[in-house]
């Protein structure tokens, strides 16, 4: 099925509302969500264009940092959405707790995560995955 103007309009105005390009596939109908992605990018459409609030340019710096940037959920789905926790570490975008998680080191990792990184080591490759 080809791309009709009814179509395009169609696509551009859920695709802006925050649909997936799954969502828009099956709302449409006849084509595929690669289809979808494909004329979102010819329309020049991105993921970018989505999902970012305006901010006024007279709005004083400190109060466009006063809540936590953390992106919590998949930036393709309508509930992707910001953690913004109203304390926020001062100088950093995130809260406490999501600045511990975005600052940590691989050192810092590697000790969190030494179950699973043994785990991995010590597995035996032959049938040894999906246990
Ligand atoms: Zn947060």
């Amino acid at each position: 099925m080809g791309w009709t103007e009814a179509r395009v309009a169609r696509l551009r105005d859920l695709w802006k509302a925050g649909y997936t390009a799954r969502d828009i596939a099956d709302d449409l109908g006849g084509v595929s969500r690669g289809a979808v992605l494909g004329k979102v990018n010819r329309l020049g459409l991105s993921v970018q264009s989505r999902f970012r609030k305006p901010i006024p340019c007279n709005e004083p710096e400190s109060a466009r940092t006063k809540s936590c940037q953390w992106p919590i959920g998949d930036p393709g789905r309508r509930d992707f959405h910001f953690c913004e926790s109203e304390t926020v570490v001062p100088g950093k975008p995130y809260c406490p707790d999501h600045c511990a998680a975005a600052y940590r080191t691989p050192q810092q990792w590697r000790e969190e995560n030494a179950e699973a990184v043994d785990r991995f080591k010590g597995g035996s490759t032959v049938g040894g995955w999906g246990r």
